[in-house]
């Protein structure tokens, strides 16, 4: 087993920080507020268990579900791997907690038959959800209800408002006019306000409207007088394009475009460049709508040609058919880099992270089934399809550690040959399961027995390296992945807004969006106290040249880009969100999405003096790549900014 990285992490005790967290958040508690729980070890082995016990569906060996077990526990108690938050805070709730404390020697078979039998509503482990919803009253009100439920568990929904007929067509029956998705997006705002106040957490959702739909100026708009929280604020919204090549051409050219919908008369020809400029105008003023290309979504999905995807969860890394769920999963990077020669295929450690992603897929296969799903459909094609994301974290911190600035070429074929990496341990752990409990159902009307490649791979020429990934990855789709699958699709890169603070590490694929600042905390006797941060890995690199009037500055600048007395070798390393080219950030969604079957969750971070013009040449580059989507956000044009260094509070 990954001994030597798991000796090293496991003892390790989550900071002050995660452990706020922690508490706020992820201790079981019972029906009256008292913690149930107050270790990390005791998370990690009930997340652990519960989780195993899906396996008593595979085998009678009771070792050999403790062997699962162990292997869960270790990953999640050194943090090397993390699901996401659902699974954290949903698993082994309500169950008898005696099952939990036992010792994994004196555990039994029917011990873990009787936590798989015990699960309830309440053990819902997913974070992404896609809704669909009909052309009518009835089916509309019934998805505000079954996301009302995704919802109260701590699950994000999609959904695509394009069915709805546009404001003003007519409504048989009633002879009056319909009033149009956007007034329906306001319903299920209201609705997911209301059901925060008892759920799990903030409720979180995405809209998605075609390009071509007659009231795309109104979803355009929709947002824009958002200063921070104030419109539409249980909502990201996000503009179809299906074919982004073709819509380029189309603005290149000065082509009209037609408005149209198939249950409505209305009919509106248009400029495609008047639609292009009113979303960066948009997107300029409050980072809404991004952009989403579900053709090419559809392209690397195996089963699009039976339920095509619709929409994206609320922060558009995971696309799903309509009642498609996923569970994810990231593996902390920046754990791992100091000890493993991450990315190199021809590395004497390869085996060491093969196993590691081995386990994360198994991990996430085994929550299909300990998962209690909200509702029949989503059991359904959930378990017909076993989407898992496995993804990673981390990665500007390992950046850090292997001295390679993230807006650089270098970086690049880092993340790159990283990427494929994972993607290809993921997708042969994938096939190694399917031998062992079976295809997913769909399997033979799916793609893969053609030798469907999920992704689109970078260029072979760019790098020695990748050329032989690129080789891989061929050779097994082509061939053992024509037979065996497990799951539709494997990988997904998501935010990992809190799990990255409980990993103590950087979030999912973004640079650091500060190196320091100051957050507060209230002590015992009720006063706000300062704890300031600065990044660990800095302070490392500093070392003894790190001074308290230094420690003060990096503090209130929250970046060292303007500090005279850091070298600037350690400047170039040590770049933040606000430091890069927003060009960096995109060609760092390039390359990462070229090796990704789902997607990746990624903000093209640009600076408050960017105009609409070079937020334009963004959204036009963007048409180009290898992305199947694009948010931007510029520096200060909301209010409410989620983190913002010291000097800026
Ligand atoms: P975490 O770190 O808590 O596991 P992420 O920040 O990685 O979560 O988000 C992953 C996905 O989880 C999101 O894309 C979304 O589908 C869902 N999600 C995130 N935050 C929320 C929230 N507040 N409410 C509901 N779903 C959420």
């Amino acid at each position: 087993m990954f001994m030597r990285v798991l000796n090293k992490w496991i003892q390790k005790e989550p900071s002050k920080n995660a452990i706020t967290i922690l508490k706020d958040r992820y201790f079981l508690k019972d029906g009256e507020g008292n913690y149930l729980e107050s270790t990390w070890d005791e998370v990690a082995k009930r997340i652990a268990r519960h989780v195993a016990a899906a396996e008593v569906n595979y085998t009678n060996d009771v070792e050999e579900i403790k062997n699962a077990e162990e292997h869960f526990y270790q990953l999640i108690k050194s943090r090397i791997f993390l699901p996401n938050s659902p699974t954290i805070f949903n698993a082994g709730k309500t169950m008898d907690r005696q099952l939990f404390k036992k010792d994994i020697e004196e555990t039994t078979l029917e011990d873990y038959k009787t936590i798989f039998d015990s699960r309830t509503k309440h053990n819902m482990l997913s974070a992404c959800f896609v809704i669909p919803m009909d052309d009518s009253m009835n089916a509309i009100f019934d998805a505000v209800k079954n996301a009302a439920l995704i919802m109260k568990y701590g699950g994000g929904v999609g959904y695509d408002f394009s069915v709805l007929r546009p404001k003003g067509s007519s409504i048989a029956g009633t002879g009056g006019k319909s009033s149009g998705p956007i007034s329906f997006m306001h319903v299920f705002n209201t609705a997911a306000s209301t059901i925060e106040q008892g759920g799990a957490r903030r409720a979180a959702q995405m809209a998605v409207l075609r390009y071509d739909h007659p009231d795309v100026f109104d979803f355009i708009n929709s947002k824009k007088d958002n200063k921070g929280n104030n419109v539409l604020n249980y909502f990201n919204i996000s503009v179809n394009i299906d074919n982004p090549k073709e819509f380029k051409k189309m603005l290149e050219e000065d082509g009209d475009l037609t408005l149209e919908h198939p249950a409505s008369s209305i009919r509106k020809t248009i400029k495609a460049n008047d639609l292009m400029n009113k979303m960066v105008e948009n997107a300029w003023k409050t980072g809404d709508p991004g952009m989403l290309f579900l053709g090419r979504h559809n392209q690397y999905y195996a089963m699009s040609e039976h339920t095509p995807v619709t929409a994206t969860n609320p922060c558009g890394e995971e696309p799903l058919p309509p009642f498609g769920s996923c569970n994810l999963g990231s593996i902390d990077v920046a754990k791992l880099v100091e000890d493993m020669d991450l990315g190199n295929p021809n590395s004497d450690d390869i085996s060491e992270f093969q196993e590691i992603i081995y386990w994360a897929v198994r991990f996430l296969d085994d929550v299909i089934e300990s998962n209690i799903y909200p509702l029949k459909e989503i059991e359904e094609i959930s378990k017909k399809q076993r989407f898992i994301g496995l993804g990673m974290m981390g990665l500007a911190d390992a950046l850090y550690i292997k001295e390679l600035p993230y807006n650089s070429e270098q970086a690049r074929k880092f993340m790159a040959k990283l990427t494929a990496e994972l993607a290809y341990f993921s997708h042969i752990a994938s096939t190694e399961l399917a031998k062992e409990r079976g295809n997913f159902q769909d399997f033979q009307r799916s793609k893969y027995p053609d030798g469907f490649i999920p992704f689109p791979m970078l260029d072979d020429e760019i790098d020695e390296d990748i050329k032989a990934w690129n080789e891989k990855i061929r050779q097994h789709f082509q061939g053992e992945a024509t037979k065996y699958k497990r799951n539709v699709q494997t990988n997904t890169i998501a935010p990992t807004g809190s799990i990255s603070n409980l990993a103590d590490t950087s979030s999912g694929i973004e640079p650091n969006f500060l190196l320091s600042y100051v957050r507060y905390m209230t002590n015992k006797e009720g006063d706000r106290v300062p704890l300031s941060y600065i990044n660990p890995i800095l302070m490392e690199k500093i070392g003894t040249n790190m001074t308290e009037e230094l420690k003060a500055e990096i503090i209130e600048k929250g970046s060292i880009q303007n500090i005279d007395s850091i070298p600037n070798e350690i400047k170039k390393i040590f770049v933040t969100s606000m430091d890069i080219p927003p060009k960096d950030h995109l060609l760092a969604q390039h390359v990462i999405q070229s090796y990704l079957d789902a997607s990746c969750s990624k903000t093209i971070n640009m600076p408050k003096s960017s105009t609409i013009e070079d937020v334009k040449a963004i959204y036009l580059q963007a048409l180009e790549l290898n992305l199947k989507g694009l948010t931007i956000y510029r520096d200060g044009s909301l209010e409410t900014q989620v983190l913002t260094s010291a000097s800026k509070e």
